[in-house]
């Protein structure tokens, strides 16, 4: 690290964390970017007197509000939502809602300006938000998240719309929670517009858009690995998390060749010596998607497999790890698992699930290594597609959105590159994700004005 780049970001942080105490989330994840781009900043003088990061790491605006809600024994419940729209410069506001017990300011505002990053490299004209709520899901009725949504969205409403902030799912938002907030906006709007993404097939939903995190984060993979000369073929992965995105990367990592022998939740891991089938994960997407069951059922399902509770998959033999699940999942202490298991590629799936601690030793120990605002981008880039389709009022062929995603992951791949490339030929994909990123948003900014 520089002197200039040692000081810059020692005084910024000093600066961010007493103005934002206790947002620890959202202070890690500034620093991740400050560290990588205080070189273009120290290159680029006029960033710095514009002072385009001190206004970046500042939401446009928060948006926080009560959603009261009655449970099926008629008890009134009480929690707290956010929109977080963090920049609009390129444009549209655009990120996803989450609903998980532990949402807070901190983790939103971190998301918001994580998205920011990532949907600059997506190559489309998205601006970064998030939001979400402390509600959880989990042993709900699907009366009860209806209810819960249709109060979220009677607020929510009148901050979005499709020219001005377009939300999409996340941990705890698939397909059941976004027709429920979508049919609640319609009914208060009294419009049929594309403002929310990741709809349904029938109603204006683009095809392999739930497939595209995941599928993304393989296509992206695929490059990496191709950097060494390798493929998918042949190669044991770990994957974490069980929901949306862990899902379709376990389908697309199999069906590139490679056996998948993990999966997660928040409550444990199962292991599965003999590999994930078709037929395994058709069982996965229906006790996760329809039964909302526990991962460990697969274990008693099929008996190669083994449950271990309260654990995460790390310790488990590996070629490629696949991160799927939530942040911080990879600590230092799981990252050494990794190396000394013999992993050499960790691309993310989820956002931020390696702490800059366990970064240190993946990069440290010469691992292929990828930031989720490049690998996991494939999310959103398809939702700009649903966004793109919604405006022309077309639908376009599986195909042809499959074909638009490989090319974005692959563009994204290039610029990883571009940035990220070290004088001894290796890439670092954390610097070239934020470079990317930072650098087009950043002139954006500037062009604007100050606003
Ligand atoms: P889902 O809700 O579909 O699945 C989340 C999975 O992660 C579940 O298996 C869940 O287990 C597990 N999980 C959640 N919280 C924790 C925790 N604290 N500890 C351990 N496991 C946990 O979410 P997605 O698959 O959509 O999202 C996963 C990750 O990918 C998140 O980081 C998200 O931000 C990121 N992402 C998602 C995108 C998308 O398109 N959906 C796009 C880009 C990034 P349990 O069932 O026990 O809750």
């Amino acid at each position: 690290m520089s002197a200039f780049t040692e000081k810059y970001v020692k005084e910024f942080m000093a600066a961010l964390v007493a103005k934002n105490p206790g947002e620890t989330e959202f202070h890690q994840a500034v620093r991740e970017v400050l560290e990588a781009v205080a070189p273009t900043l120290e290159a680029y003088p006029h960033f710095l007197d514009a002072k385009i990061m001190e206004r970046m790491v500042e939401p446009e605006r928060v948006i926080m509000f009560r959603v009261p809600w009655m449970d099926d024994e008629g008890e009134i419940r009480i929690n707290r939502g956010f929109r977080v729209q963090m920049n609009s410069a390129i444009g549209p506001y655009k990120g996803g809602i989450r609903f998980h017990a532990s949402v807070n300011l901190s983790i939103m505002k971190f998301l918001a300006f994580e998205q920011t990053f990532k949907n600059a490299l997506t190559t489309l004209p998205m601006g970064g938000a998030k939001g979400g709520s402390d509600f959880s899901p989990r042993g709900k009725s699907d009366a009860e998240v209806m209810r819960f949504c249709q109060s979220f969205m009677t607020e929510l409403q009148r901050h979005i719309g499709p020219d001005t902030d377009v939300p999409a799912g996340d941990i705890g938002v698939g397909g059941r929670e976004i027709g429920y907030m979508f049919g609640q906006y319609k009914r208060l709007r009294d419009e049929f517009t594309g403002t929310l993404t990741g709809k349904g097939q029938t109603w204006g939903g683009s095809l392999i858009r739930p497939e595209a995190t995941g599928y993304g984060l393989c296509y992206f993979t695929e490059q990496m690995l191709a950097t060494r000369g390798k493929s998918f073929k042949g190669q044991t992965v770990l994957v974490s998390g069980a929901g949306n995105v862990a899902q379709f990367a376990a389908q697309k990592a199999m069906r590139l060749g490679a056996k998948v022998v993990t999966l997660s939740d928040s409550d444990g891991f199962v292991y599965d010596p003999d590999g994930l089938t078709e037929e395994k994960l058709e069982y996965v997407m229906f006790l996760k998607n329809v039964r909302r069951g526990r991962i460990s059922e697969y274990a008693q399902k099929y008996p190669s497999a083994t449950y271990y509770p309260g654990e995460r998959p790390w310790k488990i033999k590996c070629d490629i790890a696949l991160p799927c699940a939530t942040q911080n999942e990879i600590e230092a202490a799981d990252a050494q698992k990794l190396v000394d298991g013999g992993c050499y590629c960790v691309a993310e799936g989820a956002n931020m699930p390696s702490t800059p601690e366990a970064i240190k030793i993946i990069q440290g120990a010469g691992l292929l290594y990828s930031p989720g605002k490049a690998s996991n981008a494939g999310g959103v880039a398809t939702s700009g597609l649903e966004m793109t389709q919604n405006s022309m009022r077309q639908k376009w062929t599986a195909e042809e959105v499959d074909n638009y995603l490989r090319r974005i992951m692959s563009d994204i791949h290039a610029n990883c590159l571009k940035y990220g490339t070290r004088e001894d030929g290796t890439v670092d994909y954390v610097r070239g994700a934020n470079v990317a990123g930072f650098m087009k948003v950043a002139t954006a900014m500037l062009e604007q004005g100050l606003v």
